[in-house]
């Protein structure tokens, strides 16, 4: 195993962990040898890479610029709408890292971070990197998160969550049960409609469609706030889809009238087959689609043992409260593009003063 060091570990090379790097950057840290950015996937664009084909950048999916791209001249703003949200991001991020000279290690998976004397040890599958801190900004597309519902295990066909999702084909001719009250969920919906024989809709709450056609997350302002609340308190966090609502853009509104865009109360129960309503009326189904969020995904973390007995971990104004060496960028309340972009210049600066004058590594990288 390959041994290195650098003052600043940041893992995940997302929105998030760009963002801190542009900053770092800025405050005179050198990409590559001051700082070093591990991410596991095969190629740029953070979790956009991963998602579905059929997935456009559009008012619903609103990505923010990264910092100090605008002025270059790139921007989503003129993106080609036309091709795959994960196409354009990927190649975005590509040309982001080129720019800025990012020097991303990929792919490069961190499996734990660890206590080293009064350093911090990141191990990945091939190399152990002493550091004074890290930043952890590696997401949530790794923890999807599926409720539990009695009968969920007998259930006999097809289940997907949002972060396995890959097409509408997969489910030709099937009787589909879409489950979430976000996005994601009516986007399958609609992809799945003419294609699936029959699909239903179950959400835990009525659906909150906002009369403005677009969402920006940061203006979601219950979304953030709950988010900034249990994430100040240590409490697991809830999954942003809950809190955001969903625009009534003109594609929506025609689905609502269609009657696709209906949702029905959770169901209480899964057969085999079957799906099972609270007034005990049961409907046949052959597919269940999981559009039901994620977590924080921050397993690699669990060696510092950061986590309250709430099942969260505090994370107050960037650091961990139990160990101010770890910084969280896109976490909770900074979980968007926006947000991302946002926390990326304040961590940046928390962890260049914390690290004083240990700003250079002992060797290079
Ligand atoms: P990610 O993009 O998830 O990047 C995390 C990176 O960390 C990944 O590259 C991953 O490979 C890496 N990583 C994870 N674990 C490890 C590990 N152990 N070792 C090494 N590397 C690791 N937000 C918006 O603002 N607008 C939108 O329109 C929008 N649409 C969305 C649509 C969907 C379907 C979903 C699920 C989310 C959407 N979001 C949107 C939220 C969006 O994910 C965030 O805004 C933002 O892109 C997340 O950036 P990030 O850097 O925090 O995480």
């Amino acid at each position: 195993m390959r041994q290195d060091s650098a003052s600043v570990v940041i893992i995940g090379a997302g929105q998030a962990g760009l963002s801190v790097a542009y900053y770092l950057q800025r405050l005179g840290l050198r990409a590559g040898t001051d700082f070093a950015i591990l991410d596991r996937g095969p190629s740029t664009g953070g979790a956009w890479q991963s998602r579905w084909e059929s997935l456009r950048l559009g008012s619903a999916h609103r990505v923010h610029d990264l910092p100090g791209m605008k002025s270059v001249g790139i921007s989503f703003e003129t993106a080609d709408r036309s091709l795959p949200a994960r196409d354009v991001v990927r190649s975005y991020y590509e040309e982001y890292e080129e720019f800025y000279d990012l020097r991303v290690r990929r792919p490069e998976h961190v499996n734990a971070v660890f206590d080293r004397d009064s350093d911090l040890m990141v191990r990945t599958q091939s190399a152990e990197i002493a550091t004074h801190a890290v930043v952890n900004a590696t997401g949530t597309w790794g923890a999807p998160f599926v409720p539990y519902y009695p009968g969920v295990r007998e259930f006999s066909g097809l289940q997907v969550h949002t972060s396995t999702y890959r097409s509408a084909e997969d489910f030709r001719g099937k009787r589909v049960l879409v489950v979430g009250g976000g996005t994601s969920a009516i986007g399958f919906l609609l992809e799945l409609e003419g294609v699936a024989a029959h699909t239903v809709w179950a959400t835990r709450r009525p659906v909150d469609f906002l009369d403005h056609g677009s969402l920006d997350l940061e203006d979601a302002v219950n979304a953030v706030a709950q988010q900034d609340a249990a994430s100040r308190q240590g409490h697991a966090l809830p999954s942003i889809v809950s809190g955001t609502g969903v625009p009534l853009t003109r594609r929506v509104a025609s689905g609502v009238h269609r009657g696709v865009l209906v949702a029905r109360p959770m169901f209480s129960r899964l057969e085999p087959d079957a799906v099972v309503w609270p007034d005990g009326t049961s409907q046949p189904i052959d597919a269940i689609v999981w559009a039901t969020g994620f977590r924080p995904d921050i397993r690699h973390l669990s060696p510092l043992r950061l986590h309250e007995k709430e099942g969260g971990v505090i994370v107050s104004t960037g650091a961990a409260e139990r160990d101010p060496r770890i910084f969280f960028a896109g976490y909770g309340p900074t979980a968007s593009t926006i947000g991302a972009n946002r926390s990326g210049r304040i961590i940046a600066r928390q962890v260049f003063s914390t690290l004083g004058d240990r700003a250079a590594p002992t060797t290079q990288p």
